[in-house]
């Protein structure tokens, strides 16, 4: 079943299943099991979905995400109002988000040794 991830009125994205790239963990039954989203990021472009791989701890962009936009204008301010609020950079796109997931990735590695 694909998993959905949707602000309301704004944007919504599936997921059509998610696999983690490390351990091969699938999330059980209900697909989304052991599964952690807090990194899922808000773009331009849409909801880019990231997930934390509960049982190794990978972060990872699932491929075969459809992204779609219901409202630019106002997904543009929610994101704008978003870095404001959190001092986090704005993200486009894709591009930015894989190398934030890259960045998560080599932090979390330099945290173990
Ligand atoms: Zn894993």
């Amino acid at each position: 079943m694909p998993l959905k991830f949707r602000l309301r009125g704004l944007a919504e994205t599936f997921v059509e299943e998610i696999r983690c790239p490390c351990c091969g963990h699938d999330g059980g039954d209900e697909g989304d099991q052991g599964f952690l989203t807090e990194f899922t990021r808000v773009t331009y472009d849409g909801i880019i979905v990231v997930i934390q791989c509960e049982p190794c701890g990978h972060v990872f962009v699932p491929n075969g995400q459809k992204l779609g936009v219901i409202n630019s204008t106002k997904l543009r301010s929610a994101v704008e109002k978003d870095s404001w609020n959190t001092g986090q950079p704005i993200f486009l796109g894709m591009e930015q988000v894989r190398l934030e997931v890259e960045r998560l990735n080599a932090e979390r590695g330099s945290k173990i040794h």
